[in-house]
């Protein structure tokens, strides 16, 4: 019954009359496959970084890149920029003596040390970007300030390629407007976003609680981040794990969300819960949800 019921819907995400929220793929390193997806919303490019000795050559990366964005053409391809430290340690990249990695100098406040890495990363992208047809526009991980963001918008734009950061550290959020002025897109990393915002580490399900992605400050964030997008006109998405809850897609598709991007087996049920509800449904169920006390009573709100 259930497999006859994702059979029903195929093709682009949106909602039953037609509000389009794009569904894109998170991928990692090898062969990638595209099926009937819109393309890709989270390229995470440490595969490449971990478990090595030194940072892999401008050559390697163009060819690693090159096999994802082959698999794409004529879709867009959302890579991100090398997101090494605390869960994602990288030797060469981060310190081993900070007293809390996950506060540390990780994602995009790896530049400052080591402009080079991003400076290489970036070339392999631009070229990888030309040797193929996917719409390829790059995101830099951890950004906390829109100082941060205009000066990653400039180097990316000085290869010609479209800019946009991950919205995963609570001033970014707290800050949408000004960020979404100095980028051409944004997407918002629930997973660290859930964990800086609870102070609750990502690692640790005794903490699974705190870390849901139904708790009302974690949705009123992205609500946030969702307005100063429609206001900027600019697309918002999602690549957190949130993204891949068929629950929280009528939801974040009413508070305005652009796009959802999940591992591949989760995009059938959430293709299936957006085109079973119009867009009036989808703000509704997302008011509701706002209203709710906590995880449990939201959890409750979008299925009464
Ligand atoms: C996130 O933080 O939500 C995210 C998508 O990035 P990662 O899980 O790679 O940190
Ligand atoms: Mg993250």
């Amino acid at each position: 019954e259930r497999r006859e019921r994702l059979a029903r819907y195929s093709g682009p995400g949106s909602t039953s009359d037609g509000h389009p929220v794009a569904l894109l793929l998170n991928v990692g390193g090898g062969p990638a496959e595209a099926g009937d997806s819109e393309g890709v919303g989270l390229f995470r490019t440490e595969f490449l970084f971990l478990d090595r000795e030194q940072a892999p050559s401008v050559a390697e990366q163009r060819t690693a890149y090159g096999e994802v964005f082959a698999a794409f053409p004529g879709r867009p391809v959302v890579i991100r920029t090398l997101d090494a430290g605390a869960d994602k340690p990288v030797p060469f990249a981060n310190a081993d003596d900070e007293p809390n990695p996950a506060l540390g100098v990780r994602g995009q406040r790896i530049a400052r040390r080591h402009p080079e890495l991003l400076a290489a990363q970036l070339e392999a992208i631009a070229l990888a970007a030309g040797d193929h047809d996917a719409e390829v526009k790059v995101m830099a991980p951890m950004i906390a300030t829109p100082a941060e963001a205009a000066d990653f918008a400039a180097r990316v734009r000085a290869h010609g390629l479209a800019a946009g950061v991950m919205i995963e550290v609570p001033a970014a959020a707290i800050r949408a407007e000004a960020i979404l002025a100095e980028v051409d897109f944004v997407s918002i990393g629930t997973n660290d976003l859930a964990q800086y915002t609870f102070a609750a580490d990502r690692m640790l399900g005794e903490l699974g609680d705190l870390l849901d992605s139904w708790q009302p400050a974690l949705l009123d964030l992205v609500a946030s981040v969702a307005e100063a997008g429609r206001r900027a006109g600019k697309p918002v998405g999602i690549c957190g794990e949130a993204a891949a809850d068929p629950g929280l897609a009528p939801v974040f598709a009413g508070l305005g969300v652009t796009s959802l991007s999940m591992s591949a087996p989760a995009v059938p049920e959430v293709r299936a819960a957006l085109r079973e509800r119009t867009f009036d449904e989808c703000t509704a169920v997302a008011k509701a949800v706002r209203a709710a006390a906590d995880a449990t009573e939201a959890r409750r709100a979008a299925t009464s």
